[in-house]
């Protein structure tokens, strides 16, 4: 299933929308009804250069369960 990711220039929320491309200029933002919304091509756009794995890395040891 085609899923668009949009982001509202107003609020700046950002959710995703499985649309078909006709109906895409008709979303509006769910946070603010806004329809300035804008297609965010490429998730992984935020791209860190980690190149392999680096010391000075604290981690704090917590009592974590899967089950609630
Ligand atoms: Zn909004």
């Amino acid at each position: 299933m085609p899923f668009y990711e949009f982001r509202c220039q107003d609020c700046g929320h950002q959710f995703t929308k499985n649309v078909s491309w006709l109906k895409k200029h008709t979303l509006t933002c769910p946070k603010c009804d806004s329809r300035k919304l804008q297609e965010v091509f490429g998730l992984n756009y935020l791209g860190s250069k980690d190149s392999g794995s680096s010391g000075a890395a604290g981690g704090g040891g917590g009592g974590c369960s899967p089950f609630g």
